[in-house]
């Protein structure tokens, strides 16, 4: 199928390995994060990493939007789900992360109105379908999906729809990296930039990286030969001394990103002055909450929700898997106590989780050093 095979082809993706050979200086290590879920789901399915020299290690990043959901979130979305009146709508993979007592599949199974959709469309509808109703919707995600949510609501205000609102957790993508960039226990030497994101907010917003840290970012699609040939990008600039913003993933990517969906965001949302990240802790101006234009449409003004901080069980290492301080094997959890059946924590339930990725791929234990 065109636009897929060209991208999966395994000869090129060995010629591609073997430019990556040549540009690299056999006697250093290259530390390099790929942001997004996708990428590490893509890098899993595809063994691109058995592509690779030993010295080039691939780490994983925040951009999972389930994973980074943290406890206390989803108890506020448990406690609205709760009411009687509420018909609270998520996508599928939230229904199973862990809150402090529960996940909110196991509050649908003691009587809680709780229903999985596709879109937030999807949750509009039900709540016109039910005008007796009122119909909360779970958004989550980063600028990828946030536009859809803020289309969602322009919608539900033209069409007077007074029984929908939203628990907004959309959360952006720069302030955690520039979080990890400030980190002293973490050395990266480049990125793999999100190329779901980018689509919205294209390749500037990542411009401080090369500048302020030095670091090269090459924003990358996520078939295997996209993803291989971002990271030859990456060492080629190394090699030259170069710290760029390069764009592997034109064919989708405008360097401006997409204004109308940066425009309805504006309308929609604001930046929150701080929000809890699962295992990253507080981060200022890194998610977004209803702007006062649909303060109506907002379920933490309509519901009474706990709101309170819940640390992460003590068995759980999220928080150095997302940011790539860990390999998900190195966690003591890892496939005995936390399966995707049973997850601990978040990492585990989304595929885009890195520790869903390794476990679904069978990469169990440190295998490439081993070999
Ligand atoms: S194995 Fe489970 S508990 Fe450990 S880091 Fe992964 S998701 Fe978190």
């Amino acid at each position: 199928m065109r636009f897929v095979d060209e991208f999966r082809d395994a000869e090129l993706g060995q010629v591609v390995a073997g430019e990556i050979l040549a540009t690299i200086d056999p006697g250093r290590h290259y530390k390099v994060m790929e942001v997004c879920g996708g990428h590490t789901h893509s890098i899993y399915k595809y063994g691109i990493d058995d592509l690779l020299p030993a010295n080039v290690e691939l780490v994983h990043g925040p951009g999972c939007p389930v994973c980074v959901i943290p406890m206390g979130r989803v108890d506020d979305g448990i406690a609205v789900a709760r009411n009687e009146e509420v018909i609270f709508t998520c996508f599928g993979d939230m229904l199973r992360v862990p809150g402090s007592e529960f996940t909110l599949l196991e509050a649908k199974a003691q009587g809680a109105d709780v229903r999985m959709v596709y879109s937030p469309l999807d949750a509009l509808r039900i709540a016109r379908e039910n005008p007796d109703r009122q119909v909360v919707f779970f958004a989550i995600g980063f600028e990828t999906t946030a536009p859809s949510t803020a289309l969602t609501l322009k919608r539900a205000k033209a069409e007077g729809v007074t029984n929908f609102s939203c628990i907004c957790n959309h959360v952006t993508i720069v302030p955690p990296l520039r979080a990890l960039l400030e980190s002293p226990d973490l050395r990266l030497d480049g990125f793999v930039g999100p190329g779901h994101v980018c689509t919205v907010v294209g390749a500037r917003p990542f411009e401080f990286i090369p500048a302020d840290y030095g670091r090269p970012v090459v924003i990358s699609g996520f078939e295997p030969l996209d993803i291989l040939q971002s990271i030859l990008m990456i060492l080629r600039q190394l090699r030259d001394g170069r710290a760029e913003v390069e764009n592997q993933y034109k064919r989708v990517v405008p360097q401006e990103g997409n204004l109308r969906a940066l425009e309805v965001m504006a309308e929609v949302f604001q930046l929150r002055p701080h929000f809890e990240w699962r295992g990253l802790g507080f981060i200022s101006q890194s998610a977004l909450r209803l702007s006062d234009a649909y303060r109506a449409f907002d379920a933490e003004e309509r519901y009474s929700v706990p709101g309170v901080r819940i640390a992460d069980p003590k068995a759980c290492q999220c928080g150095e898997v997302l940011k790539g301080v860990i390999k998900p094997w190195e966690c003591k959890v890892f496939g005995t106590a936390c399966t995707p059946e049973h997850a601990i924590g978040t990492c585990m339930v989304s595929p885009e989780g890195a520790c869903a990725a390794y476990y679904n791929y069978g990469r169990l234990a440190r295998t490439r050093e081993v070999v």
